[in-house]
């Protein structure tokens, strides 16, 4: 068997904010892997500045060079649209069944984790691994005191995607928030303006 931690994200693009996160948890020893699960397209999101799935798929792989804990995840291309977690786990579980995952997600998503798809099914067969994240509302007593989240105190780096995407489109140097390879592949792929 083999602990999996779970990082979805669409990626776009990939930034050190998500990278530190990533090696965080690697380094926890109740994982043997940390695996980002690039999603196609979220529900919740606007399409059009979505970068093409292959060229997000090549920064991660860009991004993970170097530590052999991180692998990358393309499951959730072959799912049906749109990517509920509940369904990729469920999914990945199927394909997977010696490993056992463990969910990874930011505190702003436990706060409101209760109107997630299943959420209750989520809770009761896999664990949830919570960073911090500096806007983030109360979480839910249910959801701060139950046996399968755990709290972590990782170190956050404030940058968003968003951010890069409006940074890269004014044409400002962005590379100090993108991990090595990613800033020069932006602009070798003309992706800066999204
Ligand atoms: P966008 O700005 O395009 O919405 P994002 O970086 O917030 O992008 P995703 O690529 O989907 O969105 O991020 C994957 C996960 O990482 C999300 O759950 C998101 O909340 C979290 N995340 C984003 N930025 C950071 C950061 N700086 N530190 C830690 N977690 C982050």
């Amino acid at each position: 068997m083999k602990t999996v931690g779970l990082f979805f994200g669409t990626f776009n693009p990939i930034h050190l904010g998500h990278l530190a996160i990533a090696n965080f948890f690697s380094e926890n020893k109740a994982l043997q892997e940390v695996w980002l699960v690039v999603s196609p397209q979220s529900p919740f999101k606007q399409k059009q500045t979505l970068i093409e799935n292959h060229h997000r798929l090549a920064m991660v792989k860009l991004a993970i060079n170097g530590n052999p804990k991180l692998k990358v995840c393309t499951e959730e291309f072959n799912l049906p649209s749109p990517n509920y977690t509940i369904d990729s786990l469920q999914h990945l579980k199927k394909k997977y069944p010696n490993d056992q995952f463990t969910l990874i997600l930011g505190q702003d998503n436990i706060v409101h984790f209760d109107r997630w798809k299943s959420y209750e099914q989520i809770l009761d067969q896999f664990q949830i691994f919570v960073y911090p994240r500096s806007k983030s509302d109360e979480i839910p007593s249910k959801l701060l005191n139950h046996p399968n989240i755990t709290y972590f105190d990782a170190s956050l780096l404030e940058v968003s995607a968003t951010e890069i995407r409006k940074g890269l489109k004014q044409n400002e140097v962005v590379a100090k928030w993108l991990p090595n390879g990613v800033d020069a592949y932006l602009k070798n792929n003309t992706l800066t303006d999204l």
